[in-house]
């Protein structure tokens, strides 16, 4: 069973995950918002009481490394309710600034809001996206009906995150999880997150995967 998983909006408890994640040699998608991620780490909102604050653009390269990232827009509005310019802007100039920062291939796109209608999918598919992640739970997830709806299994701190992920397995399909490393508000957290990913990388059954080589491989 191939297991992907998605972390968005390029913050700085992103720091914490990653190093958690190389030390299991496990391979990520982060979506990130190029006009969010300033010269400076910067504000940006309120989670339980804590504040989470954005990467500086300059750490980007460093924190991401060997990762896999995706467009989550310039600046993170609901893509349904922005001009045609605005949406334009949004979606092509995140993946080209993008791609110029990380010197690799930006195919996917995460919907801010997981806001999207047929006016968004048309314009990520002119602007040559592959793919683009929907907001439902949706069990048998891969290849999704539309790649511009490409739902995943679950959120990483679903109440039913292992019924999912073992039915998955049985199935042999594709497992994935996203999630929000501000979300972790707490030690406890933290380390059961680190026993989850160290769960799945020592499962003989399960690889890691990349986003874009599913969308890329020959079998889609
Ligand atoms: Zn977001």
């Amino acid at each position: 069973m191939k297991v992907i998983q998605c972390w968005d909006d390029g913050i700085v408890d992103d720091v914490r995950l990653t190093d958690i994640l190389r030390r299991y040699n496990a391979r990520a998608t982060f979506s990130l918002n190029p006009g969010l991620n300033l010269e400076e780490r910067s504000f940006g909102w309120i989670h339980e009481s804590r504040e989470v604050w954005r990467l500086s653009v300059g750490e980007l390269p460093d924190i991401y490394s060997g990762f896999e990232v995706c467009s989550h827009s310039m600046t993170h509005p609901c893509l349904t309710e922005v001009s045609a310019d605005q949406l334009d802007w949004e979606v092509r100039a995140s993946r080209d600034i993008l791609q110029g920062i990380f010197r690799k291939p930006v195919l996917g796109l995460c919907y801010p809001f997981n806001a999207y209608n047929e006016r968004v999918k048309a314009a990520l598919r002119s602007a040559g996206y592959l793919w683009a992640r929907g907001g439902q739970n949706d069990e048998s997830i891969f290849p999704p009906r539309d790649p511009f709806e490409f739902n995943f299994s679950c959120h990483f701190l679903s109440f039913d995150f292992w019924p999912r992920f073992n039915d998955a397995k049985e199935r042999n399909a594709v497992f994935s999880f996203w999630g929000h490393s501000c979300e972790m508000t707490n030690e406890a957290m933290w380390q059961d997150f680190e026993v989850m990913i160290e769960k799945i990388s020592s499962d003989a059954n399960t690889e890691w995967s990349f986003i874009n080589d599913l969308f890329t491989s020959e079998f889609f």
